[in-house]
């Protein structure tokens, strides 16, 4: 079965190509800079790679583009778009309704529409995205992925604010969750390498957002993220945790108007914010050259990801193993350093050689003698989505 998986976000769309079940990987590719006259394309098949630069001023030409590309003569993959059996959908915001993948058709698309508040920066993008596909894989199945479904797990206490009950109860006000995808293919990648599918584990997701899970038997317990994608861990470029009593200084206090503050926790701060830098190669290579700003701001990043790991260990009652994942986390021996020092006492204990290897597949990066496994994984979100619209699907 041929899955087609499409990322939209607000200016990009992301695609793979996939063959299910055997997971082959046809193509893959994006479109950024959506709206611009200098928009960015790559696609790549096999060690054949193209990058080209040209004016996409919508989501329908960006995907006009795509398809061109997977049923060009040369480097395409299909000859005729009704090979691609299905589209699977990343959706960030699934609300209450969804805890699994679930077929397209019009109630869905409503329901993801009526949740375009609670993730404005995201729904309305990837809601775009399948009347898009529709349009022009018109004999492919839909299928939406909810980055929301896998915490629907998480117990009330968990999920809800000490805030009047009406808020819960009537407005939807609670923790969602998101980054799912991610933490349940890692937890999963996790438990069978472990074989132990009662494992208790702490999943980290550190790309430009970050959470951080509490898995206990593959389900997910606790979770950083909240009711939007900013509570939590320091960001590329969001604060994290704060406390809120700072937004009404800011305002009455200050003189900034609301839109600026959102403006300023969401994409002037976290890292951004620390260093003038939200990529964390230049931050740490500004740390190596004795960066006083760069230096703090790492172990500021640590810190705050190792106060989360004690939290979720307490509320789990036991710890196995936790898990590295996404661009920093697969990547960045430095912070898992600083994360894993100092933690004997929960029985974690890097072993720093194997965490300075450059291996690119699952790995034990702890020593012998710790309690609790240290794992990096790979995280794989659009293996993930394929996998899940196949098992919708067959
Ligand atoms: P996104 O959330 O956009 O999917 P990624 O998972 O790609 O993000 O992660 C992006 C982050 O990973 C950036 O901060 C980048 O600096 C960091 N990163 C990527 N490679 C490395 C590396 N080799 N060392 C340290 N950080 C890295």
């Amino acid at each position: 079965m041929k899955i087609l998986v499409i990322n939209a976000g607000s200016s990009s769309i992301k695609f793979k190509l996939l063959e299910m079940p055997s997971e082959i990987l046809h193509c893959e590719g994006m479109v950024e800079r959506i709206g611009a006259k200098n928009a960015l394309l790559k696609y790549s098949k096999g060690d054949k790679h193209l990058e080209a630069t040209m004016e996409v001023l919508t989501h329908k030409v960006a995907l006009e583009k795509i398809t061109g590309y997977l049923l060009d003569r040369e480097i395409g993959v299909i000859s005729d778009t009704r090979e691609i059996d299905a589209v699977g959908h990343r959706v960030v915001h699934g609300g209450n309704r969804y805890s699994k993948t679930t077929l397209i058709d019009r109630e869905v698309k409503d329901q993801i529409r009526e949740f375009s508040p609670l993730a404005p920066l995201h729904n309305p993008h990837n809601l775009e995205g399948i009347l898009m596909t529709e349009q022009v894989f018109p004999m492919a199945k839909q299928v939406a992925v909810f980055d929301t479904a896998f915490h629907q797990t998480m117990p009330v206490k968990a999920r809800k604010y000490a805030i009047p009950n009406v808020f819960y109860a009537h407005h939807g006000i609670q923790a969602y969750g998101f980054h799912g995808t991610s933490h349940k293919y890692v937890s999963e990648r996790a438990m069978d390498y472990m074989k132990h599918p009662k494992a208790k584990l702490v999943t980290i997701h550190l790309g430009n957002g970050c959470s951080i899970t509490a898995v206990s038997g593959g389900k997910s317990m606790a979770h950083s993220l909240g009711f939007a994608p900013s509570n939590g861990l320091i960001m590329g470029s969001r604060s994290g945790d704060i406390d809120h009593s700072i937004i009404f200084y800011m305002v009455e206090g200050l003189g900034y108007s609301l839109k600026e503050v959102n403006r300023i926790l969401t994409n002037e701060s976290g890292m951004l914010g620390l260093t003038g830098n939200g990529d964390l190669r230049d931050i740490e290579a500004r740390a190596e050259n004795g960066d006083a700003e760069c230096i703090l701001a790492l172990e500021m990043n640590a810190y705050r990801i190792k106060k989360y790991i004690g939290a979720y260990a307490a509320v789990m009652n036991g710890l196995d193993a936790i898990v590295f994942t996404a661009g920093i986390g697969e990547n960045s021996s430095k912070i898992r350093k600083l994360v894993c020092c100092d933690m004997e006492y929960l029985g974690i204990v890097l072993n720093n050689a194997s965490n300075n290897s450059r291996s690119k597949d699952l790995r034990e990066i702890q020593t012998d003698h710790s309690k609790v496994k240290v794992l990096v994984i790979p995280t794989k979100e659009e293996l993930e989505i394929a996998k899940q619209a196949y098992q919708l699907l067959v």
